[in-house]
């Protein structure tokens, strides 16, 4: 796989791009143990604000706010699928679903870091 790798929801609606500058699509990927992370069960991809572009679906995203209000949890309004989020710990990244990017393989347990994020609640 090649930068830049696509990504979107299920429905079609919210699409969106990475430029990775040739680093691994699947380095660094995380779970997290807050509430909310464990809740919705996903494995995110980290990295810079600039390194992701939304391409379309402005108008079909929808944004989840708690606690803080610092991260902002983005989903998409007509299949409820959460694309990425801006993350409290670094405003300046970006997390996305890994699983949203096409052609990438289920990630295997061992590969997925974790992120203590209970502690930060
Ligand atoms: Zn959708």
């Amino acid at each position: 796989m090649t930068d830049p790798h696509s990504g979107s929801c299920h429905c079609g609606a919210v699409r969106f791009e990475v430029k990775l500058e040739g680093a691994s699509i699947s380095e660094g990927i995380y779970r997290c143990n807050c509430t909310l992370c464990r809740k919705k069960g996903i494995v995110m991809k980290p990295m810079p604000a600039e390194a992701f572009a939304l391409v379309a679906g402005q108008e079909s995203l929808s944004v989840y706010q708690w606690n803080k209000n610092i991260a902002a949890h983005y989903f998409c309004k007509t299949c409820g699928v959460y694309t990425h989020h801006r993350r409290r710990r670094d405003p300046s990244q970006i997390s996305v679903n890994f699983e949203c990017l096409e052609g990438v393989e289920t990630p295997s347990a061992e590969s997925i870091g974790l992120a203590n994020g209970a502690e930060h609640e």
